[in-house]
């Protein structure tokens, strides 16, 4: 067990103001392997006054002065990388392997893209040659970020990032289920040298220092991943002061399958699920599947189910590890059980412990079939490994299908036609369409339609979040 208990507030780690441990759990274990502190109002006030007086002089910095900063920070990180695989790994129970090859080189490529972007990114620019109107880019002041468990760095690197890019000071309250590969990037953040109060963090509950945060009326923005529940009391706690306001929220996606899919489809998409343990916001977590190849693609995706191994984070190799905690493993037991009693069938999984394992939050690869989307498991994002199967027949219900849930992040097509993927990823009322397996690229925009949230993430978009549009007349004069 070992303690960190310590907030990093004006370029220094610092006591908590008042003590209040908590105990981070192990998921794949079920035992605590770190202390940390719940901050208090005390702490989110220093950490606003910090970053706050630090704006004054931070906002002045020349893009090649933040560019270098984040290049010293880019060293850094490829430098202590392995830290935060093992971090990661241990508190969110990510598959040593996966930690690095996704969570922790997903912070790495996010850094190096918005190097790039900064480095082509004009913060003033005349409106046009006709005009003596001139735009002017400005950030947007002090920023309260607050971070999920289920990616802690890529989420972290996703604000964090933009925020010293556009100028912006910041206060960072990560998960407190998994705390401590954030505070290994608030060490590498003082190492490159920032200056004192641009980046802060104090760790601490949604109830706690999420709410003093969203609430503050010298925070001008706060940016949110997290659940829609969250999302919405954030959004109500910060209207009173109109801040800015983004919100990276749940999901329920579609992956439709139409019968000239290409051959490994229904396998691809159920390991898309299945991956990181099934808690990814934009998961194909209902899978339609055209009439006519509907009993093939059950056979298939139970197989491809059955043939997932899960086991302890800490193990190398192809496998999913855990869910982050019992509140989730409880949640998601519960949904399979509730899936069962609606007359869903059950393929495969279900809500026993998988055999290998007496303890940890371990989850079956579970598969139903026969699902129709007014089910509780189609509506409620499950945030576990657990794949819906519904059937359609025509190319107007898989688009209503897809339609309808309330959320509207991610959704799949599988096709050979190409003319009907593009037809049918234009009708999808979400951020984020995805054709055949193909994956995003850096700098490409995040984010949801409805539900989902608003704004984006990622390359400019991701920038502009953080910067006010002046526009000022009489330039020319
Ligand atoms: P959560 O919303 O409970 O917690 C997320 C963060 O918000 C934590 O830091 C938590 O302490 C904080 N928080 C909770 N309540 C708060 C409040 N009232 N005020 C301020 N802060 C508060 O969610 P979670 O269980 O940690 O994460 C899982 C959920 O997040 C899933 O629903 C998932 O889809 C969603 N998610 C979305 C994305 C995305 O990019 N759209 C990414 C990751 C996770």
């Amino acid at each position: 067990m070992f303690e960190k208990r310590d907030f990093y507030i004006n370029g220094k780690w610092v006591k908590p103001f008042k003590s209040n441990d908590f105990e981070v759990i192990n998921p794949s274990s079920e035992e605590p392997f770190a202390i940390i502190s719940l901050g208090s109002k005390e702490d989110t006030e220093a950490a606003v006054k910090a970053a706050k007086e630090a704006f004054v002089k931070w906002k002045e910095t020349s893009k090649e002065e933040r560019i270098n900063l984040l290049e010293k920070l880019l060293k850094i990180y490829k430098k202590r990388f392995n830290e935060l695989v093992e971090a990661q790994s241990i508190e969110m129970g990510a598959p040593i392997d996966y930690s690095k090859s996704d969570q922790t080189a997903a912070g790495q490529s996010h850094l190096e893209d918005f190097i790039l972007r900064l480095k082509d990114f004009k913060f003033e620019e005349h409106f046009d040659s006709k005009s003596n109107n001139h735009i002017c880019y400005e950030p947007i002041g002090v920023c309260g970020l607050i971070t999920p468990w289920n990616w802690p760095i890529n989420q972290i690197a996703l604000k964090v990032f933009p925020a010293f890019a556009t100028g912006c000071t910041m206060v960072l309250k990560p998960p407190e289920i998994a705390p401590i590969s954030p505070m290994l990037f608030a060490e590498m953040v003082h190492e490159a040298g920032f200056p004192k109060g641009v980046f802060n963090l104090v760790n601490g509950d949604g109830a706690g220092v999420g709410t003093q945060i969203s609430g503050h009326p010298d925070i001008d923005m706060i940016s949110f991943t997290g659940s829609t529940r969250a999302g919405k009391l954030i959004s109500k706690n910060a209207a009173d002061t109109t801040k800015r306001v983004c919100l990276e929220l749940g999901g329920k996606g579609g992956n439709i399958v139409f019968a000239d899919s290409y051959p490994n489809a229904v396998r691809d998409g159920v390991r898309n699920v299945m991956s990181n343990s099934g808690q990814n916001c934009d998961a194909p977590t209902r899978m339609l599947v055209e009439k006519t190849i509907y009993e093939r693609a059950v056979k298939e995706a139970t197989n491809e189910a059955n043939k997932i191994n899960v086991d302890l984070a800490s193990k190398e190799g192809d496998h999913i590890g855990p869910v982050i905690s019992k509140t989730q493993y409880d949640k998601i037991v519960d949904l399979i059980k509730i899936g069962i009693a609606e007359g869903a069938t059950l393929s495969a999984g279900g809500p026993d412990r998988p055999s290998n394992l007496s303890k940890g939050y371990f989850v079956k690869p579970t598969i139903f079939s026969d699902v129709t989307n007014d089910m509780q498991i189609a509506k409620k994002e499950i945030f576990g490994p657990v794949l819906c199967i519904i059937p359609f027949e025509t190319e107007e219900e898989a688009i209503k299908i897809t339609n309808d849930t309330e959320y509207g992040l991610g959704n799949y097509i599988q096709t050979e036609d190409k003319e009907k993927a593009k037809r049918v990823a234009k009708k999808l009322r979400s951020g984020l369409v995805y054709i055949n397996g193909n994956s995003l690229d850096p700098g490409t925009p995040y984010g949801g339609y409805k539900q989902s949230g608003n704004g984006r993430e990622g390359g400019i978009w991701g920038l502009e979040e953080f910067l006010e549009v002046k526009t000022i007349t009489g330039w020319k004069q």
